[in-house]
C-alpha cells in the first residue's frame, strides 16, 4: 500500500486556535450551548480543566452536517458520513483526559490521533498539545476535515491521509497517541512510536466480553510498556489500508 501523504499545516497563518466569531446555525447561542456541555462533562466526572476549556472552545456544530447542528452539544455520537461517527463529547473528553494522565510531565508535545473523521477531536487536541498529527484513511473525510479545520486557524494541526495502523513514523516518538477506531489488538507501530513517559489510549477488542474496552499503555523510563484497562466503549472498527473514493468498486 502507498505511504502516507502529509499535507501542510491546517491553519492559515494565524496564531490563535480560538473559534470564529460568527456561529449562525439555528442553534441560538452556540457559546451558551458549549457552556452547558462543559457543565455536563463536569457532572460526568471530568476534572481536567485544560480539557474542559478546550471542549468549551471548539465549535462542534461546525464539524457536523448543518442538519445535525442542533444536536451538536448534546452528549451523543453523530454520523459524519461514510458509515463513520463523531464520538460523544463525554468520550472525547474522557479519552483526552486519560491520555494527559501520562507519567511524563509538562505540556504534551507531540500527539498522534488515528482516525481524523470530521476533525473535531483533532481541534480539541490542538488546544491541549503543542503539535498534533492526525491520520485518516478515507480520502473524503480527510478532505472534509481539512475544510472543517481551516476556519480554526490551528497552525499546530497536521492532517495525514494514510493507514493509521502504521502510525506516522516521520514525526515519532509521540508522547500521546489516541485512537478513534478500535481493532483486535494494538498495532505494533503505535507502541514503537510511543515516547518514554508517553501514553497511548485506544479502544481494543476484549475477547472475554466480546466488547471493546478502553486501554491505556504507558512507556516507562526503562522502556517497558505497562497496560491498564478501563471502561467498555463503542467505536467504529480500525480498518486496513486507505480508500480514495471507490473507483472500480461496487
Ligand atoms: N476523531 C474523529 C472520530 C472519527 S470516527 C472525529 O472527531 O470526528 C473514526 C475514524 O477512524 C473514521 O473516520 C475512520 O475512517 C477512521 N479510521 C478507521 N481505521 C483507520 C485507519 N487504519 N487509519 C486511519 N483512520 C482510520
Amino acid at each position: 500500500m502507498g505511504g502516507a501523504a502529509s499535507g501542510p499545516a491546517v491553519g492559515g497563518g494565524g496564531t490563535s486556535a480560538a473559534p470564529p466569531a460568527s456561529m449562525a446555525s439555528g442553534l441560538g447561542d452556540a457559546a451558551a450551548a458549549r457552556a452547558r456541555l462543559v457543565q455536563r462533562l463536569r457532572e460526568d466526572g471530568c476534572r481536567d480543566e485544560r480539557v474542559l476549556a478546550a471542549m468549551g472552545a471548539v465549535p462542534r456544530h461546525l464539524f457536523v452536517d448543518p442538519g445535525l447542528a442542533p444536536q451538536a452539544y448534546e452528549d451523543t455520537s453523530l454520523p459524519i458520513g461514510l458509515g463513520q461517527t463523531i464520538s460523544k463529547p463525554t468520550v472525547v473528553a474522557r479519552m483526552i483526559a486519560l491520555m494527559r494522565e501520562r507519567t511524563g510531565v509538562g505540556e504534551l508535545q507531540r500527539v498522534l490521533e488515528i482516525g481524523t473523521g470530521c476533525g473535531y477531536q483533532a481541534a480539541v487536541l490542538g488546544l491541549v498539545a503543542r503539535q498534533v498529527y492526525s491520520i485518516e484513511r478515507l480520502r473524503e473525510l480527510y478532505d472534509r476535515a481539512r475544510e472543517n479545520l481551516a476556519p480554526q486557524r490551528a497552525d499546530n494541526l497536521r492532517l495525514i491521509y494514510g493507514d493509521g495502523r502504521l502510525g506516522h513514523g516521520p514525526n515519532a516518538p509521540y508522547d500521546g497517541i489516541i485512537a478513534a477506531a478500535g481493532g483486535e489488538a494494538i498495532p505494533a507501530a503505535w507502541l514503537e512510536q510511543l515516547a518514554v513517559g508517553g501514553r497511548l489510549v485506544a479502544p481494543v477488542h476484549d475477547v472475554p466480553s466480546g466488547r471493546q474496552i478502553l486501554v491505556a499503555v504507558d512507556r516507562r523510563p526503562d522502556g517497558s510498556l505497562v497496560q491498564s484497562r478501563h471502561e467498555f466503549v463503542r467505536f467504529v472498527p480500525l480498518e486496513s489500508g486507505i480508500f480514495d473514493g471507490g473507483v472500480g468498486r461496487g
